[in-house]
């Protein structure tokens, strides 16, 4: 028997002293495994963990409270989390070149909260409101948010439309920047596909936005931040960026100069989980100014910081550094217009014409079905992917036109770009092979047998590129 190597003995030691407790989770987490290396992961926003990061997090770091900053934390005895913690901001830092770096939210969401609520503490003079003093702020209706919006100096937030490939923290409904912004959304030109520059700074000399927001989740193109900066600067707003999608492209160095956030906005927010490759997370990068505000995140809005995610924060952020690094960045990009040159050339029509990042919109418009069929026809057919609106959507964001594919994931398995082709191909055969049930937006027929072959083919698509090979859980 050949001997184990360091990482199986890791993962299978740990397993076995979890599976002491409860071999139903042990089971769950070996499945997940097992799982994750038949899929072919096509989700965006999706990538796979070092083993270096993935061990950093399994440990009595978690036992630690931590509340507050490095050297100044309501709880004693955080020696070792102020190593952790001041390390991954130094890397963090250094990978990004930016002058400030906060590590300790949970999320992105979590991130986008803490500099909203860093820039609005930057900006507003809080009045005293005797008429909300007894309101839970759950109870507010409409109006006396707009009122209270009002109050603290109307703050109004310019974010990109749902539709355009916005996040929901920019500003909407769902989340509470539609609570604590008026928002208004600038989109695309419904030419190119691409942000409208010209309409953006009308939009913003109208609308007077305290906040403008960059970054997306589902556009497939670069963004000019230093365009968006001038903007800003024109109407005295904020500039934000989230970077959540595409970091991993910042760190790799694919997005320079005026395409990199980092040097253009005020503050910059961001996973560590997506094309970052590291521990679930967020962090949030900014100018010195904003720096007290941003270190009040925690307990302001975020719980105790999680210092085993931030431990394994600073093993991504010090991975990212390295040249290998860039190399990777550049593989998802080649590897994205691959997939978008496969499908364009079988006649699949693409939101904006292309990409310039690691994710394309298809539009499956002209296969007459909608984005909620397409998704679910392709996981029949062993491939993950997420409807997602395009602009303009007919059918709106639950049913959705549009399928949203990423190559951090495979990427990261090591698949090219002839891959990409196959896959172009599989999924054509698959979005052209599904029709609409009578009169439904979400059943449809596809023909099993073809859904079966196709999945083989993904299966032995994947089979040259192990997913994490070193391990082996036996
Ligand atoms: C994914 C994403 C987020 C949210 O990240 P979570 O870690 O899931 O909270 C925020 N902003 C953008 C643009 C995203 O794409």
């Amino acid at each position: 028997m050949p001997e184990l190597n360091a990482e199986s003995i890791a993962f299978r030691s740990a397993l076995d002293v979890v599976r002491s407790v409860e071999p139903r989770i042990a089971d769950a987490i070996a499945q997940e495994l097992t799982d994750q290396r038949e899929s072919l992961k096509l989700i965006a926003s999706e990538n796979y963990a070092s083993p270096a990061v993935l061990l950093a997090m399994g440990n009595w770091l978690s036992d630690k409270y931590a509340e507050g900053t490095v050297g100044r934390r309501f709880y004693a005895g955080c020696q070792n989390v102020d190593i952790v913690e001041s390390v991954a901001a130094e890397h963090a830092k250094a990978l990004f070149g930016a002058p400030y770096a906060y590590v300790q939210p949970h999320s992105g969401i979590d991130a986008n909260l803490v500099a909203y609520w860093a820039i609005l503490a930057d900006r507003v003079e809080v009045p005293y409101l005797k008429k909300f003093e007894k309101r839970q702020i759950n109870d507010l209706t409409d109006a006396e948010w707009a009122e209270l919006r009002q109050a603290f100096g109307n703050q109004r937030l310019l974010g990109m439309s749902l539709d355009a490939g916005g996040h929901l923290t920019h500003g909407f409904r769902p989340n509470i920047s539609g609570k604590m912004f008026d928002q208004r959304s600038y989109g695309v030109d419904p030419a190119t596909g691409q942000i409208d520059y010209a309409a953006l700074r009308e939009s913003a000399k109208e609308f007077k936005p305290a906040v403008i927001v960059g970054g997306y989740s589902a556009y497939p193109r670069k963004v000019n931040f230093a365009k968006m900066r001038e903007i800003a600067d024109e109407v005295g707003a904020t500039f934000m960026v989230d970077m959540a999608h595409f970091a991993g492209l910042v760190a790799g160095g694919v997005f320079t100069g005026d395409y990199n956030p980092i040097p253009h906005a005020h503050i910059v927010t961001t996973t560590t989980h997506k094309s970052l490759r590291g521990p679930r997370g967020g962090a949030v990068l900014c100018q010195p100014e904003l720096a007290p505000q941003v270190d009040r995140g925690c307990p302001m809005v975020l719980g105790g910081p999680l210092p085993h995610v931030m431990a394994a924060k600073a093993i991504a952020f010090a991975e990212a550094r390295r040249p290998e690094f860039a190399t990777y960045a550049q593989q998802i990009v080649a590897n994205s217009q691959a997939l978008a040159e496969g499908l364009l050339k079988r006649g699949v029509q693409l939101v904006s014409g292309g990409t310039d990042n690691h994710l394309v919109l298809l539009d499956v418009h002209p296969f007459g079905i909608t984005g909620r069929q397409a998704e679910q026809a392709l996981l029949d057919s062993g491939i993950v992917t997420n409807r997602n609106a395009i602009p303009n959507d007919p059918n709106g964001a639950w049913y959705t036109s549009g399928i949203r594919v990423g190559t951090p994931a495979l990427t990261s398995r090591g698949l090219g770009v002839a891959e990409m082709d196959q896959i172009a191909d599989l999924i054509h055969t698959v979005l052209g092979a599904t029709t609409p049930a009578e009169g439904s937006k979400a059943k449809f027929n596809l023909d099993p047998s073809l859904a079966d072959r196709i999945s083989k083919q993904a299966t032995e698509l994947l089979a040259p590129f192990p997913l994490y090979p070193s391990v082996d859980l036996g």
